[in-house]
């Protein structure tokens, strides 16, 4: 019998990849991945690893759970080390504690390999702080996903919200926020593509993303909380700095 792996691949840039993971990826007989996971991650495996995605793709449905666990079964039972590869950390909003389940139902070894999620990633390359003294003593992590039914109510105290798959709907959860007592001029972050060479912060409030909610490319995590405004301190205390420093070098200042 073939041991599976329960990979996180980290929250974009490969050098976020655990050295566990990075080992793991180089023994794979079979690597299945997932969407948000980058590609030079993918590159790291043995030459004669198989790679089949199983994600989503052009707007059609990733293939459904059943089906990748069965897969997953099937080179396990072929004696193969399977690695099942996810963006973040696998038990984050990646569905894989319905594939532990399943295989250690099945009698498969299974070893989960913990991943940088991007809940926490996403504000920290982006500057602001999930805890900070006298400003965030607590954050919690939700879905914004459509299907999940929410009782925003639950999170109004909690000082710092992050909301992965929250996208779509950011209106009406800025709208929700709004209703379960926050301020509506509390501070809203949307990191786009964290940790990649394309990611974004857009600064907003809740107010504006309730009224006017500001274009937002996915995938992207969104940050609520009074830290946020910390984050846009230190982002403008970066660009200005960037700014001196290209100034410094049109003058032909050596810096
Ligand atoms: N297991 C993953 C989360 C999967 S849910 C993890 O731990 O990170 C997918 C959601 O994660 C996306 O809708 C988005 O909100 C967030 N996400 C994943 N990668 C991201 C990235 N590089 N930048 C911003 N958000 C990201």
């Amino acid at each position: 019998m073939g041991k599976v792996y329960l990979v996180g691949g980290g929250p974009g840039d490969p050098e976020l990849l655990t050295i566990k993971a990075y080992k793991v990826l180089k023994s794979a007989d079979v690597v299945l991945y997932d969407a948000l996971v980058s590609k030079d991650i993918l590159t790291i495996t043995k030459l004669d690893c198989l790679k089949i995605y199983v994600g989503k793709r052009d707007g059609r449905h990733s293939l459904p759970q059943e089906e990748i666990n069965e897969l997953i079964y099937k080179f396990a039972r072929q004696d193969k080390i399977v690695v099942r590869l996810k963006g973040g950390d696998p038990f984050v909003f990646g569905r894989g504690g319905e594939e532990l389940t399943y295989l250690k139902e099945k009698g498969i070894e299974v070893e989960v390999v913990p991943g940088i999620t991007s809940a926490v990633a996403a504000p920290s390359s982006a500057l602001i702080p999930l805890t900070h003294r006298g400003v965030s003593s607590s954050f919690a992590v939700v879905t914004g996903h459509p299907n999940r039914g929410i009782d925003w109510s639950a999170f109004a105290k909690i000082d710092t919200l992050v909301i992965l798959m929250g996208v779509k709907r950011r209106q009406e959860i800025a709208r929700d926020l709004i209703k379960t007592g926050r301020d509506p001029k509390e501070p809203v972050a949307f990191v786009e593509k964290a940790t990649t060479p394309e990611q974004r912060v857009i600064f907003s409030s809740l107010e504006e993303v309730a009224l006017n909610p500001p274009e937002v490319r996915t995938p992207a995590v969104m940050v609520v909380g009074e830290v946020v405004s910390l984050g846009l301190e230190m982002n403008l205390v970066s660009d200005l700095n960037n700014l001196s420093q290209l100034a410094l070098r049109n003058d032909g200042i050596d810096t």
